[in-house]
């Protein structure tokens, strides 16, 4: 019988904006431990439910070992108080368990805390120094993971996200629950290499269903084919954490040191080539706007408010899309989500059915757009629980701790009572609004909403309002990421430039 630890450290951090990330945003979305974990994962086409699928369904003999789930929404920094009491669980809780023979680790690869330069190295040499180096430890990372070279050191066996929008995280939980189970069951020695590339992207233009990262990651499924390679991995980094390991980077797993090297170099030129098409213009939200009110579409156009998206770290609250489309009068549309707990409890005092005034929005970050007063009429109200139904997360509960659907003049708005992206339309559906039927939806999102809503939609109109993740990363000032980094500088990676 092998007993094989799971557990999951997931934050996704922005550097530069006013909000923080504490325990709370942690116990909203998941902080789990022992039991807890397979009665809320299983099931769920997500990593960590990979991994329970994959080593229930094992001919061998083996024990699932829960450890803790710590993961909250995209956010700012986390505190430094809550990260040592993740750290003080997480480490508990594999001393509880002793012993293990192996370990799979959900990580996102992207956390920030207060005065740490790199949670997820931190964790790992903590792991290590309390199971030991003997120990197989596999990871599954976010394809907007930044890596550091040490995280690489403390385990060879890494497997990042080949989609984005991001739903193959179920494939990688197999992927790294297989491997783990090679190294236990066939004595497999796994090695990586690992190449940092000095260029930092924004993740507008990473999708992999077209453009340059559908390039690498073809390329890297193409190297998995290779004798001695098993898994490549493509990081298109995440450019609004400020630390020493934000950047593009990429691993190749396999047993064949040499042509892993080899695999490693080719792909990290190719990469490095491309990097001019990861960049784009935006038009703003009224230029957005004006396009969008153009078209004669059968199917809704979507407006995404790419640089308030949350889960990009936004604060989910900006209000110039939402001004423009008040200002314009725009009828058969849909706003959502605005994150606004206090127009929800106003909602809610009133009533169904009643009238009230709110400030919308325009809270966290006013500095985006100051609330806008309206007179809004409350339609539903909801207790924001409902079920992911599309392929990004499916069937994973979502908990928006209350919502509101209102109207203003002609305008359906979405409220919702934490931040949280529009990537799936049963954030409207459990409120009775069937999306489809309208021709403008104006979502806070970014590209995960892909995966449940082209089917539903004719055309997605990024814009460019003001927030914290913008496309614009120039706008940003950083101060611990590796310079020289392109496109911020004239970094080179290739000689002869
Ligand atoms: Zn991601």
């Amino acid at each position: 019988m092998k007993r094989i630890g799971i557990a999951f450290f997931y934050h996704e951090s922005h550097s530069f904006t006013p909000m923080i990330t504490e325990l709370e945003q942690f116990e909203n979305e998941a902080y789990l431990l022992g039991k807890d974990i397979i009665d809320h994962y299983r099931g769920t086409k997500t990593e960590v439910g990979g991994f329970i699928d994959y080593l229930t369904g094992s001919k061998e003999e083996i024990e699932i070992v829960p450890l803790l789930c710590a993961s909250a929404v995209p956010s700012g920094v986390v505190t430094k108080e809550t990260f040592e009491k993740i750290e003080k669980d997480m480490i508990g809780s594999i001393q509880d368990n002793l012993p293990l023979d192996g370990l799979l680790l959900a990580l996102h690869g992207a956390m920030v805390v207060d005065g740490l330069p790199d949670p997820e190295e931190k964790m790992l040499e903590n792991i290590r120094e309390t199971i030991g180096n003997n120990i197989p430890i596999a990871t599954t990372l976010d394809l907007h993971a930044n890596i550091s070279e040490k995280m690489v050191t403390y385990t060879p066996m890494h497997f990042g996200f080949k989609t984005y929008p991001h739903i193959d995280m179920y494939e990688q939980g197999l992927a790294a629950a297989n491997a783990i189970c090679n190294c236990l069951f066939e004595n497999k020695q796994y090695q990586a290499a690992f190449i940092r590339l000095p260029m930092l992207l924004p993740s507008l233009n990473m999708r992999t269903e077209t453009g340059p990262m559908k390039k690498m990651i073809d390329l890297a499924k193409e190297a998995e084919n290779i004798k001695g390679v098993d898994n490549v991995s493509i990081f298109g980094g995440f450019p609004y954490a400020d630390t020493a390991s934000s950047s593009a980077s990429l691993i190749v797993v396999g047993t064949d040191k040499k042509t892993m090297g080899e695999v490693a170099e080719k792909l990290a030129r190719e990469y490095w080539g491309l990097k001019k098409e990861f960049l784009v213009h935006l038009p703003s939200a009224k230029e957005g706007l004006k396009i969008a009110l153009s078209r004669r579409n059968k199917k809704p156009v979507v407006l995404a408010d790419i640089s308030d998206n949350p889960l990009s770290c936004g604060s989910g609250d900006t209000t110039e899309l939402l001004r423009m489309m008040l200002r314009n009068k725009v009828d058969q549309a849909l706003f959502g989500g605005l994150y606004d707990p206090e127009s929800i409890k106003r909602c809610q005092e009133a009533g169904e059915g009643k009238t009230v005034e709110l400030e919308l929005g325009g809270k966290v970050t006013p500095e985006f757009g100051l609330p806008i007063r309206v007179e809004a009429k409350v339609i539903t109200l909801s207790d924001g629980v409902f079920y992911n139904s599309g392929p990004f997360n499916q069937h994973l509960k979502v908990d928006l701790k209350a919502t509101a659907h209102i109207v203003v003049d002609k305008l359906d708005i979405v409220l919702i009572g934490r931040p949280m992206s529009a990537n799936d339309p049963e954030m409207f559906r459990h409120l009775g609004i069937d999306p489809t039927k309208k021709k403008i939806l104006a979502l806070k999102v970014k590209n995960h909403f892909r995966a449940a809503f082209d089917p539903l939609i004719e055309e997605v109109i990024y814009v460019d309002a003001p927030g914290v993740s913008t496309n614009n990363l120039t706008t940003l000032e950083y101060k611990n990421i590796i310079r020289p980094i392109w496109p911020l500088d004239n970094a080179i990676y290739l000689e002869g430039e």
